[in-house]
């Protein structure tokens, strides 16, 4: 109980840092991407690489949205869906990935019932597990598992790999702002999954081992 307050103070300051940033970041990117326009115009000869320089701007605006749009403290747009669907839309891209590594995906969904989702919420909480899933096996060939079952009240995605394990002793630590054991990570992708699960109440529950980690994904559901 005492560690899901923790969590919960954990959410609420990675919320307020993320808007925090989103905010501070997004002004100055502003301001350039004006002066840029307004160059653009005025330096013809140079218009190939105003169009590059606002369209990189462009993207790292769209990662601020997507990555740290999380200060919200209510679910935006909740819609009757099915999880199903979403997995499946997200599939050409997860294969993708875990081709360009040499593993594999395996999909495993059984008939669920629709509950209500915040789709772009539901697609990054799928996209952040798998991601960790991937890069958690440093061999090639392993295996990604999606999987949905239901159980009485519950339905529950799974995302399990084969990779080496979260130490004991990091396991507290997992969703702590910038907390990550990556040469390259952010540290801020399972912090963003608590945050998403938790506006939709569900709630996540690892299993990790030697021989890999499973995280489950738990929505409650009157219909199941
Ligand atoms: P990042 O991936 O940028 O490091 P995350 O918040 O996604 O940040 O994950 C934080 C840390 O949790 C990772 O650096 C890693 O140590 C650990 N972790 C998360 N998922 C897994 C997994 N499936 N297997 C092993 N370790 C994991
Ligand atoms: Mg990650």
């Amino acid at each position: 109980y005492e560690n899901e307050l923790i969590k919960l103070d954990r959410l609420n300051l990675i919320g307020e840092m993320a808007a925090g940033i989103s905010h501070e970041v997004r002004n100055p990117m502003t301001t350039i991407r004006g002066f840029l326009q307004m160059l653009r115009e005025k330096e013809s000869r140079y218009k190939s690489y105003y169009d590059l320089m606002i369209e990189e701007l462009d993207r790292a605006n769209l990662i601020i949205t997507e990555f740290l749009s999380i200060g919200r403290s209510k679910p935006t747009g909740l819609e009757v869906q099915n999880l199903n669907h979403i997995i499946s839309s997200l599939i050409p891209l997860i294969k993708a990935d875990a081709a360009n590594q040499d593993k594999n995906l395996q999909i495993d969904i059984s008939e669920i019932p629709d509950i209500l989702l915040n789709e772009n919420e539901i697609r990054q909480l799928i996209l952040n597990l798998c991601r960790n899933g991937l890069e958690a096996m440093q061999q090639s060939g392993g295996y990604l598992t999606i999987r949905t079952y239901r159980d009485p009240n519950h339905l529950v995605l799974v995302v399990q790999d084969q990779g080496e394990g979260i130490k004991p002793e990091y396991l507290e630590k997992l969703g702590t702002p910038f907390f990550t054991t990556k040469d390259y990570g952010t540290g801020l992708g399972l912090g963003i999954c608590y945050s998403i699960a938790a506006r939709h109440n569900a709630t996540i529950s690892i299993d990790t081992g030697p021989k890999g980690t499973t995280f489950y994904v738990k929505f409650e559901c009157s219909s199941c």
